[in-house]
């Protein structure tokens, strides 16, 4: 079973309306949270996809790269 499955950012704010953090869920599942810092990352234990955080002047990107890891385990 390789189907894919959809990607879920969830950003929390502060009371201000600031980002604070940004937690991941992959593969139906939550693999992490991003501290709002630039250059965040965290991949994914799963699918091996790494999710980036990259800040910019007034927006951010949250960007999906492929890594080339391999899994070990279950099957
Ligand atoms: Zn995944």
């Amino acid at each position: 079973m390789s189907k894919k499955y959809p990607v879920d950012y969830r950003v929390n704010l502060g009371q201000n309306g600031n980002v604070i953090s940004i937690e991941v869920t992959c593969c139906k599942r939550r693999i992490g949270e991003l501290r709002y810092h630039d250059e965040q990352s965290i991949t994914c234990p799963v699918c091996g996809a790494r999710h980036l955080l990259r800040l910019q002047y007034n927006h951010f990107h949250l960007a999906l790269t492929e890594s080339g890891i391999t899994l070990t385990g279950e099957t």
